[in-house]
């Protein structure tokens, strides 16, 4: 790296992105100021644009090496899809021209039989359609031309994860604008919900790797007894980054920035092996799809150091897990943040309503929160005193719970004004407190002049998180709305519905320890739900009152919701099947074998040299070998025992059974593993896999 020359940063970012800039520059000026009305006031496409466009994409897309196009998706599965086609086209005489039309821009008819539907689609009407989502940029990675695109059903429903987000953008603008209006802001045009995604995930050596089938195929260990360190000494957190580590940080940051991508924080977090990296808010749309290209690009630019990234939440047990945490705000088109609290919180109503329309939101709907960063994976993190419990609650801070507290009162707000640190060295900088402390326990915290929802998993699509908050926050709105509206007295009304939130909703707030104990029983006299797994989140789709918001908010339709609902259990049924038989193979086929050899070794031993140690261990081996076939058994037969019919049913017997049993055997198989040789053990183990990277 050192005689490499040095690229700033400034010269590549964006290289790869069809960017505002490029297209000033390669498009006729009244095609962009069309392009724009879409884009920055959300008005409809005018399709007379394309072909423009498309030609204009197409020329700069190859100068990039560009070859193909695809339309870029997000289906209910999985993390992206992608077709890609070429630009030729037989020219008639034996030779090719490079096409892109503006149709093929605009909408694409990808084979989608063969992804999640729910029923949406009938085989016979088996089709499914892209659009281009000109809100978000197309790019240019690897010899193709992206598009970022919505995934939608020949009858008009949308079947993805991308079209839901975009709706709710429009619901939470619609509704902020209504309150500003009526709270006499003259001069925004639209509000924006702004994200920040904070990404952790673990590296770990690939040769080592592709020697475990479960990491392979269910992207986390089913097995591995806790090694003789694990992260205890608490010495990785923000730790010395090592060379590799560095190396593969810096190779991602660039490749990250060439698409456009702001790779701002990176870090070493808790767990060994584990890190994180932050990009800084965007638009909820563009923030979307950047985390999945961060997710993406983590993976391949790994590959490209002989290591690999793991998204999943939990590939192991006895150390930290990945999350996801998403910063959410919402701004005006002309910037204001709606949650800046300002000097004088107490006499900036706006933020006092725009607050009080969160926390009604997540107290209300916080159900639907929970569904939202619902998954198989992210089931070993909630409630595992690594990241919050599954009981939703609001962190607010010292400072905002005393004016929350003085106007539910009515006993006036004596400011303390902020601590001033004062470290008593005059060379360092006094620092003054933030409006709020840090509780890194909560799953819905407020820092600063924004919310930070901690529960995503790190595996997911965070669209599906924002899509909810935007749609819960917006209802709230919507109601704060027509209240204000109608009221005369503008400051007295607007105090008396931060008020009445604030009265009605303040049970959801709680500003302590989160993973104790005392927290979940506290939580149940407060009659807030906690949901303990996955299948349960799903069930609460379809509760009357969730399924209404999503509705009026012109966010997901009743057949849409439908058909998520058994999309979402039927996955959940599949991974765990998935799981089950993977630990089942690897069992059967490795795990057995070695110990029953290392058996028969020990057993000529102890019979030809009479050893004492050789026969004690043979017994111990015996016996657990014995355990370890039985439970295996006990998988087997609870697996092939799982009936058809109703898949909210089958969903609950995977996570009731199958889950109990893998764990049953999983735990033979912990206690079998430190007794028998590194060189007869078939797999690597988590010392291994966490330390020799
Ligand atoms: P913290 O110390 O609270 O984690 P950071 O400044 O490190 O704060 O920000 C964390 C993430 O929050 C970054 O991705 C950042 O861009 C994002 N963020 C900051 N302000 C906002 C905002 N108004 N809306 C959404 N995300 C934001
Ligand atoms: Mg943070």
């Amino acid at each position: 790296m050192a005689n490499e020359k040095f690229v700033s940063p400034e010269e590549i970012f964006g290289e790869y992105v069809f960017n505002e800039a490029v297209m000033k520059s390669r498009l006729s000026k009244s095609t962009v100021k069309i392009l724009m009305r879409t884009i920055e006031s959300g008005e409809p496409l005018d399709s007379s644009i394309a072909d423009e466009v498309a030609s204009a994409m197409k020329a700069w897309a190859i100068e990039r090496g560009a070859t193909h196009f695809t339309h870029w998706f997000q289906p209910m599965t999985g993390i992206t899809a992608e077709k890609h086609d070429a630009f030729i086209s037989p020219s008639g005489d034996g030779r090719v021209i490079m096409e892109f039309s503006g149709k093929e821009l605009i909408k694409g008819e990808p084979d989608a039989s063969s992804f999640p539907s729910g029923g949406l689609r009938e085989t016979a009407a088996a089709r499914g359609y892209t659009a281009w989502d000109c809100t978000s940029h197309a790019f240019v990675k690897e010899g193709t031309l992206y598009i970022p695109t919505a995934f939608f059903s020949y009858t008009g429903e949308i079947l993805d994860k991308k079209a839901p987000l975009l709706r709710s953008v429009e619901a939470l603008s619609n509704q902020a604008m209504r309150v500003l209006r009526a709270l006499g802001n003259t001069t925004s045009a639209r509000v924006i919900s702004t994200v920040g995604p904070e990404q952790e995930y673990f590296i770990i050596n690939r040769e080592l790797y592709l020697k475990r089938l479960d990491l392979m195929l269910t992207g986390r260990t089913l097995f591995g007894a806790k090694p003789p360190k694990g992260q205890e000494l608490e010495d990785q957190y923000f730790g010395r980054l090592r060379i590799k580590i560095t190396e593969f940080m810096r190779d991602l940051d660039y490749e990250l920035w060439k698409l456009g991508i702001t790779a701002k924080t990176k870090h070493n977090e808790v767990a060994p092996a584990q890190h994180e990296l932050a990009i800084i808010f965007d638009p909820a749309t563009m923030a979307a799809d950047h985390n999945l290209l961060v997710m993406e690009m983590m993976k391949r630019i790994a590959k490209k150091h002989g290591l690999v990234a793991l998204l999943h939440e939990k590939p192991f047990s006895g150390v930290n897990g990945s999350g996801k945490h998403i910063n959410w705000s919402m701004a005006t088109n002309d910037g204001i943040n709606l949650l800046e609290p300002g000097p004088k919180p107490i006499e900036n109503e706006q933020f006092l309503i725009f607050l009080a329309a969160v926390i009604k939101a997540v107290d209300e709907y916080a159900e639907i929160l929970r569904l939202s960063v619902a998954s198989a994976g992210n089931d070993h993190r909630l409630g595992a005193n690594e990241a919050p419990p599954a009981i939703i609650s609001m962190f607010v801070g010292k400072e905002l719970q005393a004016i929350i507290e003085s106007i539910i009162s009515g006993n006036t707000y004596v400011d303390n004004g902020r601590v001033k640190t004062n470290l008593g060295i005059s060379s360092l900088p006094v620092i003054t407190e933030d409006a709020t402390d840090r509780n890194r326990t909560s799953p819905f915290a407020f820092t600063g002049n924004k919310f930070e929802f901690r529960m995503c998993g790190s595996s997911s699509n965070i669209a599906e998180a924002c899509f909810t908050i935007n749609t819960i926050v917006a209802q709230s709105l919507c109601e704060i709305a027509d209240k204000l509206e109608k009221a005369s007295d503008m400051p007295a009304a607007a105090m008396d519905v931060i008020k009445d939130i604030f009265s009605k909703h303040e049970r959801i707030i709680f500003n302590g320890n989160n993973y104790s104990e005392e927290w979940v029983a506290e939580a149940a006299r407060r009659g807030l739900p906690n949901i303990g797994n996955t299948v349960l989140a799903i069930k609460e789709i379809k509760a009357e009152k969730n399924k209404l918001v999503f509705e009026k908010m012109g966010v997901l339709n009743e057949k849409e919701i439908e058909s998520r609902y058994e999309i979402l259990l039927d996955n959940y049924t599949k991974t765990i099947n998935v799981e089950a038989l993977t630990l089942i193979d690897m069992t059967e086929r490795q795990l057995l074998p070695s110990v029953l050899g290392y058996a028969l070794k020990l057993s000529e031993i102890a019979e030809k040299a009479g050893s004492r140690t050789a026969k004690a261990r043979l017994k111990t081996i015996n016996e657990l070998a014995d355990k370890m076939d039985t439970a295996l058994a006990s998988l087997k037969t609870t697996v092939e025992s799982a009936k058809g019919g109703d898949a909210f049913e089958i969903a609950l017997y995977f996570r009731e059974k199958v889950v109990s049993s893998m764990e049953a055997l999983r735990a033979v198989i912990d206690a079998t593993e430190p007794i028998i040789p590194a060189d007869v053990w078939p797999v690597p183990v988590y010392a291994d896999l966490l330390f020799r990277v």
